[in-house]
């Protein structure tokens, strides 16, 4: 609906809700198509795997409610902000840095300057109640982190290896790196969940170092792996939730799939 035509009915009918047309005006679905690669985002210690599966053999529809797609745009200011700031600073080498590596893509917060390192930041904001309570950092977005620490520590090593021909195919990642001077590698990476309150802008940060954090990162790239494993032998995991209405189930864009209990050479080829 236009803005004209929003105001016309608004004339017509003195108390609707112009906040619920906002809503309404906001709320879109979202074709997604099955791909061949994961996305940072999706891998975590507690990932579903047949969830995982699913995203590589079929589609999917997502609706996105307005209140979603407010909540998303709130964090994408956020993200605008701390870009500026970090450049006013002088310390911002790179945002929305792309890869993909290991057939993980991903594309990374912002990369800044730290003492003879690089720091790869992810931004995040948080409501205040679960902001007050968090001890530690939520697991998905750790995940997360850590696999675009992993990235940059691999393209690193990488990068004085790369022959002019290998850096013309290379991703955004691996052309960045190498243009960045040689003082940044002195010593390894170091991610930083960066975690705002949404009411009170103050910010808690865990920091990452790389070499403390590889272990776990090794895990990571094992649920990967076992998806893979799963894709080649053509086998679905195990599904996890019970009901429908379980809490895994709730947000999950395949569970009409998974309930409908369909074989992978179905769901492979095409059945919904
Ligand atoms: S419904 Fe549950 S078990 Fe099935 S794919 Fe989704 S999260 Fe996994």
């Amino acid at each position: 609906m236009d803005i004209f035509s929003m105001l016309e009915k608004g004339k017509e009918e003195k108390h609707i809700s112009l906040a619920k047309e906002v809503v309404s005006f906001l709320s879109s679905t979202v074709k997604k198509e099955k791909r061949n690669y994961f996305y940072a985002s999706e891998i975590s210690e507690k990932a579903c795997l047949r969830m995982l599966v699913y995203a590589q053999l079929t589609g999917c529809e997502e609706k996105i409610s307005g209140t979603t797609q407010r909540i998303w745009d709130v964090g994408n200011s956020m993200h605008d902000d701390y870009n500026k700031y970090f450049e006013r600073m002088g310390i911002l080498l790179g945002k929305e840095v792309k890869f993909k590596k290991n057939d993980i893509s991903g594309r990374i917060d912002d990369l800044v300057a730290g003492k003879n390192k690089i720091r790869v930041v992810e931004l995040k904001t948080m409501r205040s109640g679960q902001w007050n309570v968090m001890q530690l950092p939520p697991e998905g977005y750790e995940g997360q982190l850590l696999i675009y620490l992993w990235a940059v520590a691999k393209a690193s090593k990488e990068r004085l290896s790369l022959t002019k021909k290998k850096k013309s195919q290379k991703g955004d990642l691996d052309r960045f790196i190498t243009t960045l001077g040689s003082t940044f590698f002195e010593e390894p990476p170091e991610g930083i969940l960066f975690i705002e309150n949404k009411d009170s802008q103050v910010v808690k940060e865990f920091f990452h170092p790389y070499k403390e954090y590889t272990e776990k990162i090794a895990k990571l790239l094992e649920v990967v792996e076992e998806v893979k494993d799963f894709l080649a032998q053509k086998l679905l995991p195990e599904r996890r939730c019970s009901t429908k209405t379980d809490y895994g189930a709730r947000y999950c864009n395949y569970k009409e799939i998974c309930f409908a209990d369909k074989t992978f050479k179905e769901v492979e080829e095409g059945g919904k």
